[in-house]
């Protein structure tokens, strides 16, 4: 997870069907987000879908009343962020690919991202809120970077040391 991936030379049935895994791994989690490396696969994709769903946190906080909420998935295929904004935002982070750990990650408000979508045509983004912090948390995925790289040295000291002990446990989980 810490490698730089490679960008897709070419839009082919592999990694359509690598994307419509990568969707289903990101539903099924649940999760809002989900980039190749994290399935083992260091190419730059990333999918995406931050409607509200059953089984996630904003879900249950912010939307108990909605019944049916259709899925919005985006899929983006060597994104590039070309713009950042000056104003920042804290929000709540966790990662699929470090279970259990939650931390406040500090990034800029909105973005603009360039990407190729699953038909090869080039697309621009402005995105903002959510969905902003989501594809800069995707983005850091396929450039090595993951969000705890966010925080203070001390800040992540203290989540590695969680991570090694929850691994500690699993281990001796599955020894018995
Ligand atoms: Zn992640």
């Amino acid at each position: 997870l810490k490698k730089k991936c490679d960008p897709v030379e070419e839009i082919n049935d592999e990694i359509k069907q690598l994307l419509d895994e990568m969707l289903k791994t990101m539903y099924k989690a649940p999760g809002i987000g989900l980039a190749a490396p994290q399935i083992g696969i260091s190419k730059r994709l990333i999918v995406m879908d931050v409607s509200p769903r059953p089984g996630l946190k904003r879900y249950q906080e912010e939307n108990k009343e909605k019944e049916e909420i259709k899925p919005n998935p985006i899929l983006m295929i060597n994104p590039e962020i070309t713009w950042v904004s000056k104003e920042k935002d804290t929000d709540e982070e966790g990662c699929l690919s470090i279970p259990g750990i939650m931390a406040n990650v500090t990034r800029p408000s909105s973005c603009k991202v360039k990407y190729l979508n699953k038909n090869g045509e080039s697309r621009k983004l402005h995105a903002e809120g959510l969905l902003a912090r989501c594809i800069q948390h995707e983005s850091d995925h396929i450039n090595g970077v993951l969000f705890i790289d966010h925080l203070s040295k001390t800040k992540k000291d203290i989540i590695l040391r969680k991570i090694k002990k929850q691994q500690k446990e699993k281990e001796e989980t599955t020894q018995k």
